[in-house]
């Protein structure tokens, strides 16, 4: 008896299934950064010793590294975050502000609100 074996629908070589798609980053965004991202709203940091150039990063992850200025003639909005004649530096690039260090602060130093 000749029997005819055609396998039919059995195919050995199925192609894996592919594996999905997912980039790290979405998943691993920290939800702090998402909450913080407040827009026209000044960012303002504390400056690292002897810090000098701006630190901040953009959504690529490129480092801005502006040149921190002293800033001088800020609006009052800014005045009345930091306080009056503070000592203010400014990013030339992102804006994003800057205080002083505060352990280079002196402790006789108090703040006029
Ligand atoms: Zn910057």
């Amino acid at each position: 008896m000749a029997e005819e074996t055609t396998p039919q629908g059995a195919s050995p070589a199925a192609p894996p299934p592919a594996p999905p798609a997912t980039p790290p980053a979405a998943a691993a965004a920290p939800a702090a950064a998402v909450t913080e991202a407040a827009p026209a709203e000044q960012k303002v940091k504390v400056r690292k010793p002897r810090q000098r150039s701006c630190d901040e990063k953009d959504a690529k992850g490129k480092l801005c590294a502006g040149h921190l200025k002293r800033w001088y003639d800020y609006p009052k909005d800014v005045a009345a975050k930091i306080g009056k004649d503070a000592e203010i530096y400014r990013c030339e690039f992102c804006k994003t502000l800057y205080k002083p260090d505060p352990k280079q602060m002196p402790h006789s130093f108090t703040l006029r609100y």
